[in-house]
């Protein structure tokens, strides 16, 4: 049984349980934000709340009918849930109280989970590093020297750490996976329009995503099933019935070239993952498809020109505190936006703000929105003949802190396997693998046709066997709940 099967069966068997269940998940998430800076809000009121809307739940509906009945899940600070501070690890939402639900967070709420806590970040979810919180950076459970990953590190560390069974993020090049990947656990982009984005603070638009953490494929699945559906609230949502075409039992892969830029580690893991499935009878089909080499500059033009425009709101006025010392209306945006936003965040707006500048948008924005265009036809010819799309997560393993702090480019190359998912809308799960060359912990990456979120979920069961989570126990604090849950 998976950490969340377990969970909830021991909640439908005694529901006063679930209160003992949050005390452990208090002082399993208290070792792992000690060690990882995970936790940016946490009451024991709103707790208490929780737990009692919960049994009121059971009630209502019957307990057979909660599927995360009492399951603390952490949630990204990016997403509003009434009653809890939003911040987007920003100074300028520092005092921001959300003021209403996001659906994922109504939809938690009717599942039965208990909405446990608010999770760092980077700041507006931009990085691959969680060092660009302004609350402080994230550190990797497993290698408390290293990164994370980001944006959504702490929604990994927190899982990867044995804090929580469960979690949420968001995914717009690669916050949920990259996370997931360098931390060893499991995390899923759903295709984009199939989870709402109702209430999660906008970075860039055509391409954020919310999704799961978990230790397993079940689990993830479990989480998915509660948060997927369309949302009167978001016209971007869809319910476009997938139909699976008959099995291909065809696996694209990438040809050698787009690998040169993999470490030796995640290289080999790779080949060693494309025997496994070879011996499972499916047909590997190599695949360059074009423009995929470009993802990083078509992400890099279209996500800070999304950002710039859904940051404006962000000046004093309309939204975030306000410096005290302006005096004019000018004075109060500049001096605002200047204040408190960090560095990264500037960046994105000032080249955002350049794309789509009237000289420049023809030559950078609408090329970029040309070129991912063709980006897409290029994933639609690869399922014609294939079932999935199967790569590495990240090109290497968790970097040190501050390692590429300094050097955005070099940071923005650890989207270069996952942006192309968002670009082309398609969902993707990031699984852990067995590193046999290191410590740490490497990620491989399932991409399918849209819609097809389910299968490729079920399809990572069928070649099961190339993952592993770590065993609970051994984890930062997995020993608290372990103990608890024998
Ligand atoms: N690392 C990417 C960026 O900084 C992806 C961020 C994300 O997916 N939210 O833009």
């Amino acid at each position: 049984m998976t950490f969340v099967e377990k969970l909830v069966q021991m909640h439908v068997a005694d529901h006063s349980k679930i209160k003992s269940s949050v005390d452990v998940a208090k002082r399993a998430m208290a070792i792992v934000h000690k060690s990882c800076h995970t936790t940016l809000w946490q009451e024991d009121a709103y707790l208490d709340q929780e737990i009692q809307r919960v049994q009121g739940l059971i009630e209502s509906k019957g307990a057979a009918n909660l599927p995360l009945l009492g399951v603390p899940v952490g949630i990204k600070d990016n997403i509003n849930v009434k009653g809890t501070k939003t911040t987007c690890a920003s100074k300028i939402l520092e005092n921001y109280q959300s003021p209403y639900e996001a659906t994922v967070s109504t939809k938690l709420a009717e599942a039965g989970a208990i909405r446990f806590c608010k999770l760092n970040m980077d700041e507006f979810a931009m990085g691959s590093s969680n060092e660009n919180s302004a609350y402080g950076a994230v550190k990797n459970p497993k290698d408390l020297q290293r990164v994370p990953g980001g944006s959504s590190g702490a929604s990994a560390a927190a899982v990867a750490g044995g804090g929580l069974p469960l979690s949420l993020g968001s995914d717009t090049g690669g916050s949920i996976r990259q996370p997931a990947a360098f931390t060893g656990v499991y995390g899923f982009k759903p295709s984009y329009g199939r989870v709402s984005r109702y209430g999660l603070v906008a970075f860039a638009s055509s391409l954020d995503q919310i999704g799961p953490f978990a230790r397993s494929n079940i689990d993830i699945q479990k989480l998915y099933g509660v948060l997927e559906g369309v949302d009167p609230f978001d016209d971007s949502t869809r319910n476009i019935e997938f139909k699976a075409a008959a099995a291909k039992n065809k696996v694209a892969v990438l040809s050698e070239d787009l690998l040169k830029d993999c470490s030796p580690e995640v290289f080999s893991a790779y080949q060693r993952c494309l025997s496994s499935i070879e011996s499972k009878g499916f047909e590997l089909v190599t695949v360059n498809p074009k423009g995929i080499k470009e993802c990083l500059s078509i992400y890099y033009i279209l996500a800070p020109a999304e950002a710039a425009a859904n940051l404006a709101r962000f000046d004093g006025v309309r939204y975030g505190q306000r410096e005290p010392s302006a005096k004019t209306l000018e004075e109060v945006f500049c001096k605002t936006r200047s204040k408190y936003f960090g560095s990264e965040v500037k960046r994105r707006i000032i080249t955002g703000t350049y794309v789509l500048s009237a000289g420049y948008q023809e030559a950078y924005y609408r090329k970029a929105n040309q070129a991912r265009s063709m980006l897409r036809r290029e994933f639609q010819k690869i399922f014609l003949e294939c079932d999935y799309l199967f790569l590495p997560t990240t090109p290497s393993t968790a970097f040190k802190l501050g390692e590429n702090a300094d050097n955005p480019l070099a940071m923005y190359l650890n989207d270069l396997f996952t942006i192309p998912a968002n670009l082309a809308e398609l969902p993707a799960l990031s699984f852990p693998v067995t590193n046999e060359d290191g410590p740490l912990p490497i990620g491989m990456q399932l991409v399918g046709p849209y819609g097809s979120d389910q299968n490729i979920l079920e399809f990572e069961r069928s070649i099961a066997g190339l993952s592993s989570c770590d065993d609970l126990g051994t984890s930062l604090a997995g020993s608290v709940w372990q103990e608890y849950l024998s």
